[in-house]
Order: C-alpha cells, then sequence, then structure tokens
C-alpha cells in the first residue's frame, strides 16, 4: 500500500522506551514522570467513575471542566474567555493539535514549525495536504531568529507553530518575542498554534509568557495544554484548546469526528481538584525546579555539559568531551553500555545542526536521578 505519511516510523520516545527495558536501563527518555499525580485527583476519578460519570461527555467538554479552565485562565493570564464557545476539552494536547492544524490547513498550505520541534506537527500538516516550512531555532540558547521566520512567510503561510516551554531545549519565549510574532502576523491571514502543555512548568521567577496574555495575538491563536504534564498522569490523555469563538467553532467540527469527546470521569476529576486545589499548579514550576537543581547538580561532576533550563522538564547535554558519535549511536550507546535511556535531539529536526546534544528527562524521583547520575558521571 502506498504510504501517505513516508517520512514516519516508530516515534523515537517508543523505540528508546523500549531499548531502556530491553537494557534494563534508567529511563530518561520518553518525556513522562515515575511519580503519580495527587492523591486528590486519583480519589476524584475514582468517585467519577463511581457515582455514574461514565458515559459520554459532551462534545467539547464537561461545562464545570471548561468552566475551571476558563477560571485559571483569567486567573493567571488575565484573559476572560467564554467557557461554551472558546474552550474545547481534547484527548490529550495531542488531539488538539491535530484538531487545530486540520480546522484550518488548507491543501497546498505553509505552516512554519520551529525546529526543533516536537514531533507530532508534521505528521498532522502532511496528513491534510499542507507543507511544514522549517526555521531553526538559534543556538546555543534556541532562541527564535524572527527575522528568518519573516523570510519563511510567503503568500501560502496559513499557520505558524510556536512552543513554550519548549521541548526539547526548556526555552521560553519572552513578551518581546510574542510582540514580534504580533507585529509579523498583523494584517495577514495567519493563524498561531501556540503548544503551551508546560505553561505550569517556568523557572527561576519568570512568568509564563501565554499567548493568551497578549490581546493581540489571542485573536488569531489556538492555545493548547495538557493536563497530563500538569498533574502528572501523561497517561489519562486529557488536554484543551483556547481559542476565539469562531476558530474554536471550526476546531469542533475537527474534533466532534475524531473523538467526538474525551474521557468523562477524568474531565470530573479535574473540574474538582482545579477548584478545589490551585495551589497544585502554582507549586509546579518550585516543584520542577528543585528537580532541575537537583539533576545538574548530580551531573556536575560528569563530562556532560549542562545547557541552561528555564522551562519543562528535559535537560539537554553536550556529550562531546564523552563521545564523537552522532547522537543517535550515542543513545543507543549510552543505553546499552551505561544503562541509561536519553532522547537523540536529531530526531526534533528536519536537518539537523552539528551538534553533539542529547535530552534527559529529570521529572523523576530522586533515586531515579540518582541512580542515572552514577552511571553518567562514570563516562
Ligand atoms: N506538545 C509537546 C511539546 C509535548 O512535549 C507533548 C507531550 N510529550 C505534547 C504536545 C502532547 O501532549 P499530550 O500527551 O497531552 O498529548
Ligand atoms: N512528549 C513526550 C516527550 O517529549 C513523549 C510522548 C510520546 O511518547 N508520544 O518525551
Amino acid at each position: 500500500i502506498e504510504t501517505k505519511l513516508p517520512k514516519v516510523g516508530t516515534t523515537i520516545f517508543t523505540v528508546m522506551s523500549q531499548l531502556a527495558l530491553q537494557h534494563d536501563a534508567v529511563n530518561l527518555g520518553q518525556g513522562f514522570p515515575d511519580f503519580d499525580g495527587p492523591q486528590s485527583l486519583r480519589d476524584a476519578l475514582a468517585a467519577a467513575m463511581n457515582s455514574g460519570k461514565n458515559q459520554y461527555a459532551p462534545m467539547t467538554g464537561v461545562p464545570k471542566l471548561r468552566e475551571q479552565i476558563a477560571v485559571k485562565t483569567e486567573r493567571l493570564y488575565g484573559r476572560k474567555v467564554n467557557a461554551d464557545a472558546e474552550v474545547t476539552v481534547t484527548s490529550g494536547a495531542t488531539e488538539a493539535i491535530f484538531a487545530a492544524i486540520a480546522a484550518v490547513v488548507r491543501p497546498g498550505d505553509e505552516v512554519i514549525v520551529l525546529d526543533p520541534c516536537y514531533d507530532c506537527y508534521e505528521p498532522a500538516i502532511d496528513l491534510v495536504g499542507g507543507r511544514a516550512v522549517h526555521v531553526p531555532l538559534t543556538l546555543p540558547d534556541f532562541s527564535v531568529d524572527w527575522q528568518r521566520v519573516k523570510d519563511a512567510i510567503t503568500a501560502r503561510t496559513r499557520v505558524i507553530m510556536i512552543n513554550s516551554p519548549h521541548n526539547p531545549s526548556g526555552a521560553v519565549l519572552s513578551s518581546a518575542d510574542l510582540d514580534t510574532l504580533a507585529a509579523l502576523t498583523r494584517d495577514t491571514e495567519i493563524l498561531v498554534i501556540s503548544d503551551e502543555v508546560y505553561e505550569h512548568i517556568v523557572f527561576d521567577g519568570a512568568p509564563h509568557e501565554s499567548v493568551l496574555r497578549h490581546p493581540e495575538l489571542a485573536e488569531r491563536s489556538f492555545v493548547v495544554s495538557s493536563f497530563g504534564k500538569t498533574y502528572h498522569c501523561t497517561g489519562w490523555k486529557v488536554g484543551y484548546c483556547v481559542a476565539p469563538r469562531a476558530l474554536s467553532a471550526e476546531f469542533r467540527k475537527v474534533h466532534q469526528y475524531l473523538t467526538f469527546c474525551t474521557f468523562s470521569p477524568a474531565q470530573w476529576a479535574f473540574a474538582q481538584v482545579l477548584e478545589s486545589d490551585p495551589q497544585h499548579y502554582l507549586d509546579l514550576p518550585a516543584f520542577y525546579q528543585a528537580k532541575r537543581d537537583r539533576f545538574r547538580e548530580l551531573l556536575a561532576p560528569s563530562k556532560f555539559q549542562l545547557l541552561p533550563v528555564r522551562g519543562a522538564y528535559f535537560q539537554l547535554v553536550d556529550y562531546s568531551a564523552i563521545s564523537d558519535k552522532d547522537d543517535l549511536n550515542f543513545c543507543e550507546w549510552l543505553v546499552r553500555e551505561a544503562g541509561v535511556a536519553a532522547i537523540p535531539v536529531s530526531a526534533f529536526y528536519e536537518t539537523a545542526p552539528d551538534a553533539k546534544i542529547v535530552r534527559f528527562c529529570f521529572a523523576k524521583n530522586d533515586p531515579t536521578l540518582v541512580a542515572a547520575a552514577e552511571r553518567l558521571v562514570k563516562l
């Protein structure tokens, strides 16, 4: 059969997790916590399942959850959104990203993505007949070169995709970045998909510069988030999209037939914890900052050079003092010989730069970080 996705194989996250299992390695590859979300959340899920919340949720999401998302959006970003018309609950951010792309990208349209970028963007663009136009971020700090973005814009540009805090680099966008993006898209038909799944994981006291803080940009944007990241439950696959009424209406046309609705008991559970315990997400920056600092301290005696991390839960390291292998070969060697799984950063690129950088996930309990570091400092 002729494939519609010739460039797609098994994702690097699956490949590395399988190798980690096979070699009994400490898995700092695929990004997921090795601890559970709050007990109150798990109790709320069980309570929802035991009290008849087991049938289809409304297509757009459980009303109480959409309201709580609107409350959080106003509290954190100062934007009043209409919970009925502008918030849609999805089966993870992955579904939201797919639905947003499918809703607005027409055959022949171009979508600007900033490399390195998360792996689910381009296949969605390809499937709807669009074309991803890759603009590299600038090393060493993975900043956006807006002149290059501007140069990449053509009459066919339909969407610019951004991701802050950024996977895999941990870079964050500033309000000046958003101002520049607003200026670039002003008086155009270009829309923005803003992947903000790590919105609550920003370090060193910095605010998360959500597109939802930026009134002009918010008018042309789909803002996507994920409860998997915020509540340490990546396997529940619940996310959401906030977008202005007209964009949400188109988004919902896709969501309606992609999944129709998302797992109802989890929606009730998230609604309850968002309402009763907003402190959970307010405490998240400090929670993950302590893990970042701990992991960096553990790796300090190693030969890895640690790149700065401003958000999300990934540490990039330069391994050029250890090996001259390319990053994929280095990761295969590392999981086999050192017993630690990582992700090669080239997997996030169309054309990877000549850099020797891999990604470790530090969303782990202390003993896991210690066990990994014991192996890594020996190299
Ligand atoms: N975007 C980014 C940048 C991510 O890192 C992830 C999760 N790895 C997703 C989207 C997908 O999130 P979800 O698991 O909620 O589908
Ligand atoms: N988002 C996770 C990461 O970056 C992976 C999720 C997945 O395996 N699809 O590691």
